[in-house]
């Protein structure tokens, strides 16, 4: 990988709540160098989510975070607000699900890219508003000049996420964490905004980190994936080595859930039974082992010993958190 521009390690996330403490993210590590792009994957409640509001410095305050976010070798976690705040939307920035939430009803597009723009440079308004419709345009908002001027509810969904995407790019930022961005919209638009994606990512040269719980997506668009389980890494590689060598079998069971046409029909899709657990739920073994199918070859270990990330022999940078050691033979 070329030398990366965020890179984090041992990142832990614990909110304090009536109930105690609650670990929702439990130290894991990932980069992402410019113009590539790091997917991670996983069900909801997986930590994906609150793993990139940390990066971002986004979440409430009563979660507690640890490790290292570094920007460019700059450490963001505990840097104040004010310092926070100049990097958000200008060196970070994030592109939500729900477009319309992102958006303020009562101010045009045109507007809203402008300030985002202006809350970064020191420029006139109308410098500003140039700027804006040289997003919109290049986010493919049609008459751009025009459209400017209209508001959110005027866009159909998938135009106001083209919105959202000029607002997050206008600043150029070095790294643009993408949560779930095509999850509202339908199986055509979701196309267009992932191609959208990996254009604007090319011209920009934009470090891209797609929060997904969709494969094809992932395995359209990713170079590395990170597939996460309960708060932690459960295998991560590049996109051929999660696609083609699997090893987690929960990294098997989201694959052979998704229809595929790289590899042999089978005669139906398999699911995962269960469902994950509530986070600090499973304290010692394997958190994936009340689901696991392959918990009989491995025995007591995965119930007493919390399996961490180990390279798999021959095969890269591929590492799987997982006992059983060798992949199991499976039909994806
Ligand atoms: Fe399954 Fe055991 Fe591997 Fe966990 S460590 S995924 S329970 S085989």
């Amino acid at each position: 990988m070329a030398e990366p521009v965020l890179e984090v390690h041992d990142l832990h996330v614990t909110f304090t709540t009536e109930g105690g403490l609650v670990p929702a993210v439990d130290g894991i590590d990932f980069a992402v160098a410019p113009g590539e792009t790091l997917a991670i994957v996983g069900e909801s409640g997986s930590g994906k989510s609150v793993s990139s509001a940390a990066v971002m410095g986004l979440l409430p305050s009563n979660a507690e975070v640890t490790g290292e976010v570094l920007l460019d070798g700059r450490e963001l976690i505990g840097l104040p607000g004010d310092e926070l705040r100049k990097i958000r939307g200008n060196d970070i920035a994030m592109v939500f699900q729900d477009a319309l939430s992102a958006l303020n009803p009562y101010y045009s597009v045109g507007w809203q890219v402008a300030e985002a723009y202006r809350l970064h440079h020191d420029v006139s308004k109308k410098k500003a508003h140039q700027r804006a419709i040289e997003m919109l345009d290049k986010v493919g908002i049609p008459d751009a000049v025009r459209r400017a001027d209209s508001y959110p509810h005027e866009f159909s969904g998938g135009m106001r996420q083209r919105v959202v995407i000029a607002m997050a790019l206008v600043n150029d930022p070095r790294v643009l964490i993408a949560d779930e961005p095509t999850t509202a919209l339908d199986v055509t638009v979701q196309a267009q905004i992932m191609r959208l994606l990996d254009d604007v990512q090319a011209e920009f040269g934009t470090a891209l980190v797609l929060i997904s719980h969709d494969l094809g997506v992932v395995a359209e668009v990713a170079d590395d994936v990170l597939v996460m389980y309960a708060g932690r890494a459960a295998e991560r590689g590049t996109v051929r080595d999660i696609f083609f060598r699997a090893a987690h079998p929960y990294a098997l069971g989201l694959l052979g859930a998704m229809p595929r046409v790289d590899v042999p029909p089978k005669p139906r899709l398999t699911t995962i039974p269960g469902t994950p657990p509530t986070p600090g739920s499973i304290t010692t073994g394997c958190p994936f082992q009340p689901r696991c199918a392959y918990t009989h070859l491995v025995g007591e270990r995965c119930i007493t010993e919390r399996p961490e990330l180990t390279p798999r022999p021959g095969e890269g940078d591929h590492e799987a958190a997982c006992h059983l050691g060798r992949r199991p033979e499976v039909l994806l």
